[in-house]
């Protein structure tokens, strides 16, 4: 059975075959690096690791490209808000953004291109289309001719039907409705107060768009395999994507659009005003760890929306918590010769189902359900006494591959050492005694980051491993 995915292209679920024998090439779109990402946000990040951990695991070999985009019209309001030059403001909400991925047991894209590190990749692809009569200079700044695209809409679809206008109105903002599809701007003239590059098309800065085409083109080439990103960038973002990449190159830009559901908290949309806002920090704070919560991103189906709730972490933690002892004990039993044959076909069935599920457009639910069984199985194994280890070794070799694609285990050679912990709990109780909050908060993020849970109480600091 091969791997199949829902595409949003041509919204079918076809089989994947990648454009060269082996080998998985993907972009996904990267953060707008201006403020801490938020569990919506790595909602979708974790749905991209899954599937990068996937492929991997049916033996593709990946190129994973993850744009950062560090220019846009958000990111510039907040550096000028903030005093900062555009590099220093974006430079720490990178830093952040790789500890949240980081903690939250993300693997690293192949390549994590910046946006202002690509601005000459950007002005050559807006000379392309400038000479294929898909853009035109107005007023200093550069648009895209959605008149010279008659495939636009193709991917939002019927939802975007009638509401192209005319090749004379325009859409300035990088971001904007499904009312405004108008010819979008490619390269935006300078503007007082604005980060600013020489370049052919005159001093100016891209837009939004034209940063992923470009360097999904340069890393990835003008096709490839797949495409993905969370359902609010299908338009505009995604859509002009493929008209400026594919009406510069004539070339089909991405095989298959994966895109991930909304998450809504408490049943609602997450919005700072209504306080149901969380990032990972804010999480990690009330001492949750970034496993459960990656447990809780990954649990549902990417293309079904997630209802994210504290009551579900804690929820989480508990069914971690029981499955990592399940695997620890497995791991420490002792075992004897002989075979215990049907446990071991059961195990084998539970592998095979498990793989079947992920295959079947990553469906982590169903993936889930199979590591519970396998869960329920060996724990029966255990109580019964001596395991055989052809059983022991079956079991193990499917927990790895749960770790492998899920990464929700304990990985026992990144455990903390006791030692280390009590060490730097006691740096943060030093932290404290000095008034370096911060530091101490950084330091129980970072424990929390590895599963260690810190209480306090008056006889001082216990922890456990959540
Ligand atoms: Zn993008």
């Amino acid at each position: 059975m091969s791997v199949r995915f829902f595409n949003s292209l041509t919204r079918a679920r076809e089989p994947f075959v990648p454009l060269e024998e082996g080998r998985a090439r993907m972009y996904a779109c990267g953060p707008t690096v201006y403020n801490f990402a938020h569990i919506g946000n790595f909602r979708t990040f974790v749905f991209v690791d899954v599937l990068r951990r996937h492929l991997k695991w049916r033996g593709y070999k990946l190129l994973h490209v993850m744009n950062l985009t560090d220019v846009d019209d958000k990111i510039i309001r907040d550096a000028r808000a903030a005093g900062l030059p555009l590099r220093e403001f974006t430079e720490k909400y990178v830093r952040h953004f790789w500890e949240d991925a980081d903690a939250l047991g993300i693997e690293r894209p192949e390549v994590a291109p910046r946006a202002t590190d690509h601005i000459p990749e950007m002005v050559e692809l807006i000379g392309r289309l400038l000479r294929c009569g898909c853009a035109y200079h107005s007023d200093g700044s550069t648009y895209f001719r959605i008149a010279s695209f008659p495939r636009y809409g193709a991917l939002s679809g019927d939802k975007l039907a009638g509401n192209v206008a005319g090749a004379s109105e325009r859409v300035e903002a990088d971001e904007y409705e499904k009312d405004d599809a108008r010819d979008f701007v490619l390269w935006k003239r300078t503007q007082p107060g604005e980060p600013t590059w020489d370049s052919t098309l005159g001093p100016g800065r891209p837009g939004w768009h034209i940063e992923c085409s470009a360097m999904a083109m340069k890393y990835l080439g003008e096709s490839f395999d797949i495409h993905c990103g969370g359902v609010d960038l299908m338009f505009p973002h995604h859509e002009n994507e493929i008209a400026q990449s594919e009406g510069a190159t004539g070339r089909p830009f991405a095989k298959y659009w994966l895109h991930a559901e909304h998450l809504l908290v408490n049943g609602r949309k997450m919005s700072k005003r209504e306080g149901n806002y969380y990032t990972l920090r804010d999480l990690l704070e009330r001492g949750y760890s970034a496993r459960a919560v990656r447990y809780v991103l990954a649990a549902v189906p990417y293309r079904k929306p997630l209802n994210f709730t504290l009551e579900g972490v804690e929820a989480a933690e508990r069914r971690l918590k029981r499955l990592n002892e399940t695997v620890r004990r497995l791991r420490e039993a002792q075992t004897v010769a002989g075979t215990t044959a049907d446990d071991v076909t059961t195990i084998t069935q539970l592998r095979a189902a498990f793989g079947a599920a992920l295959d079947d457009d990553l469906n982590t639910a169903e993936a889930l359900a199979a590591v519970a069984q396998l869960e329920t199985t060996v724990n029966v194994a255990l109580t019964r006494g001596a395991l055989a280890e052809s059983f022991k070794t079956a079991a193990l070799a499917a927990f790895d591959d749960a770790q492998a694609t899920l990464g929700i285990l304990d990985p026992p050679e990144e455990a903390l050492l006791d030692a280390a912990i009590e060490a730097l709990i006691a740096a943060r109780l030093e932290a404290r005694k000095a008034k370096d909050f911060a530091r101490a908060d950084a330091i129980r993020a970072q424990l929390a980051g590895q599963g260690i849970v810190l209480e306090d109480g008056k006889d001082g600091t216990r922890w456990r491993r959540a």
